[in-house]
């Protein structure tokens, strides 16, 4: 069986540990290879390498460093069909849905083709008498990132985009079970004339993420994955010194206005709440249906819709979602619906024991509704990350303001309606990060920014953007004067005023 290494100066190396971990194809169940398990000297010795390749990087023209990222872009562009495949075989995600993973990836990769316009600085021309004072935006040096199994394309390359555009180099951490793309990523990244140990891909799991908070050269932690890891992996980083960005789990509401077109909205909670088997932090896994007969509403055009979608293989184009990503991820998905039931929830569709003639052993789970749902309940509070979506009734708007803006995540929103007035009023007072009207999945295109409040995010720097310029980069000012050969008669002794 194929054991999965890192990539280490330009080359796939072997692992040096024995400790490996199983990846599956969560289609049939199998376990289709291994991935080894770094150890913190395998760590230290990418890190020298990196460090090494840093300084020439940040010496490097950042025009000429754009041109080695469009080419990656180019190369990654070419190569889609593969990653899509690749990436469904180990997550599980349906190949349309892999190619939008690989997608919102490379839209970040061109933004910071064009970072050489955001890092320029500022300059201000006689800011005294003959003096001038500008900045610069230096890089951080050595950085890492440890990314999630959701998004094995995406969130990579969200935070290698930016780091190597600005002059950084770059270890990334990807998750245990879907490494391959990260892997070609960095393989592409030397294949489009990137320099030998700027991207480093190093597996691993919790003693490698420790490894990356303590060490010494590394001087920023991006981070993404569940809450409770974001707020270690933040606590540890910074405790050493580092800047942390750490991006958690979430649990986004979809409140659903008496005025909304109920036909589109249905059709986009459908996709939100459906869509990955609800493995996005993006998901709207909650709707809120608002005021009398609205949940009615929802329910009628919601069940046929449900009815009528096909849980299929990755492979299958026809299919809306795939199976989740592991066996003990399926089970604690199941075990949640249960919980629901036992707090008092209705089962209106039960997607538990769902089996897929042919692949029995597949970890695929239906879709499943429940209804009355009370914030009270447990798994309200938590996420789920599966198929689920929940229906929590309010009868106000002010009530369905509430729920999102008092829940302990706070990454996406979206609220349906036709009353502009009423949407306007939401986006400005709900205590979410990501708000979308009409808009059931609002993650911010490259130029803007993603990041969430509450326990969806810890650190006050969003991801990619200007947002991820800055998170990158540190700023010098410099002010300087260049005097006549006179000696002038300041009183150096009191600070110098303009
Ligand atoms: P996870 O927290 O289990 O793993 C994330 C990373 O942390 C992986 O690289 C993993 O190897 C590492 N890790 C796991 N356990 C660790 C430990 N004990 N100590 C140190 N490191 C550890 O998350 P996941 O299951 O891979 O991804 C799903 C989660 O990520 C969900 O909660 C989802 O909402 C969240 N997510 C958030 C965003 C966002 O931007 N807010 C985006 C995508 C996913």
């Amino acid at each position: 069986m194929k054991t999965i290494g890192h990539f280490i100066d330009g080359k796939r190396v072997a692992g040096k540990s024995d400790r490996t971990k199983d990846i599956f194809n969560p289609n049939t169940g199998e376990v289709q290879a291994k991935v080894s398990m770094a150890t913190p000297s395998e760590l230290d010795a990418a890190v020298k390498t990196a460090a090494e390749a840093q300084v020439k990087w940040a010496a490097t023209n950042p025009q000429k460093r754009s041109r080695i990222l469009f080419k990656f872009k180019e190369l990654v562009e070419a190569e889609m069909d593969e990653l899509a495949s690749t990436l469904s075989s180990e997550h599980g995600k349906v190949i349309a849905d892999s190619r939008g993973d690989v997608i919102r990836g490379v839209d970040v990769i061109e933004f910071a083709c064009g970072v050489p316009h955001g890092q320029k600085g500022e300059h201000t021309y006689g800011a005294g008498p003959e003096i001038d004072v500008y900045s610069m935006r230096k890089p951080l040096g050595v950085v890492a990132g440890i990314t999630p199994f959701n998004f094995p394309a995406m969130i990579p390359m969200w935070m290698f985009g930016m780091a190597i555009s600005t002059g950084n180099a770059f270890i990334l951490k990807p998750s245990e079970k879907d490494p391959s793309v990260p892997m070609r990523l960095a393989e592409l990244f030397i294949e489009a004339g990137g320099p030998v140990g700027l991207l480093q891909c190093i597996n691993g799991d919790k003693e490698i993420v420790d490894a990356i908070c303590d060490n010494e050269t590394i001087q920023a932690v991006s981070f993404v994955g569940s809450s409770d890891i974001a707020q270690y992996v933040y606590a540890r980083a910074t405790a050493n010194g580092k800047r942390a960005q750490c991006m958690g789990g979430a649990k986004n509401h979809g409140i659903l206005m008496p005025d909304a077109n109920m036909e589109q909205a249905v059709k986009d909670i459908l996709g939100a709440a459906y869509g990955s088997a609800g493995e996005r932090c993006m998901a709207l896994p909650v709707v809120v249906p608002v005021g009398e007969g609205t949940a009615e509403k929802f329910l009628e055009h919601m069940l046929p819709a449900i009815e009528a979608m096909k849980v299929g293989v990755s492979e299958d184009a026809e299919a809306n979602y795939g199976p989740v990503v592991t066996a003990a991820h399926r089970d604690s998905i199941e075990a949640d619906i249960t919980k629901a039931v036992e707090e008092g929830a209705k089962l209106v569709v039960d997607g538990r024991d769902f089996k897929l003639q042919g692949y029995e052993d597949g970890f695929f789970i239906g879709p499943t509704l429940l209804d009355n749902v009370t914030p009270d309940m447990e798994t309200y509070k938590d996420e789920i990350f599966g198929p689920v979506l929940q229906i929590v009734r309010a009868d106000t708007f002010e009530e369905a303001l509430k729920l999102p803006s008092e829940h302990q995540y706070g990454n996406g929103v979206a609220i349906f309606t036709q009353n502009g007035r009423a949407a306007r009023e939401f986006a400005d007072r709900v205590e979410v990060g990501m708000v979308g009207i009409n808009v059931p999945i609002p993650v911010p295109v490259a130029y803007h920014s993603f990041g969430g409040w509450k326990r969806s995010a810890f650190g006050d720097a969003n991801q990619y953007g200007m947002e991820g310029l800055r998170f990158y980069t540190k700023v010098k000012t410099v002010t300087q004067r260049w005097p006549e050969p006179e000696v002038n008669d300041d009183n150096a002794f009191v600070i110098p005023t303009f």
